[in-house]
This record gives structure tokens, C-alpha cells and sequence, in this order.
């Protein structure tokens, strides 16, 4: 696995870009992030740091929203069970 900072695909790009929710941004950050050695790390981090935003690991963050909220729900509903 590759360093995180020195390695990111993302690194030499205007970070506006991953922050951007327009369509034709959201497609070209997630080709960056598709050639991107540290993926995996980044999203790992996206997903342990409950990152809401910007696309991270070639998740948008409306993706991740989407999964957040099915795991608060499984959260609850197994809360309620126990
Ligand atoms: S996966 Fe995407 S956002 Fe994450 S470091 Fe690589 S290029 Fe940047």
C-alpha cells in the first residue's frame, strides 16, 4: 500500500473538484480517484471518519450519505432488538 499524501492521485488537483456536486465534476473526480493507487486507504478513512462530503476513495459523497443512513438505521434497529 502506497503513502496516503505522497501517493494520492488527487494530490496535483484543484480539490474544488472533489467538493464540486456538479455531475461533470463528481465523473472526473471519480476517474482520478479510478487511477488512484491509495483508494482503498482513502476510503476506508471516508467511511471511519463519517466524511459527508466530496468524493473520497471513488465514493461520491451522496453515495456515502446513502450508506450511512442504512447503517444508523441497522444501528437502531438492533439497539431496539437488544
Ligand atoms: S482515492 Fe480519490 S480522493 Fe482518495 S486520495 Fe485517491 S484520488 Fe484522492
Amino acid at each position: 500500500m502506497g503513502d496516503l499524501y505522497r501517493d494520492a492521485a488527487c494530490r496535483d488537483h484543484d480539490v474544488e473538484l472533489f467538493y464540486s456536486e456538479e455531475r461533470e465534476d463528481v465523473l472526473a473526480a471519480l476517474r482520478i480517484c479510478g487511477t488512484c493507487p491509495v483508494r482503498d486507504a482513502c476510503r476506508e478513512i471516508a467511511m471511519a471518519e463519517r466524511e459527508f462530503f466530496g468524493v473520497w476513495g471513488g465514493i461520491p459523497g451522496h453515495y456515502r450519505r446513502r450508506l450511512f443512513r442504512r447503517e444508523d438505521r441497522r444501528r437502531r434497529r438492533e439497539q431496539r432488538a437488544a
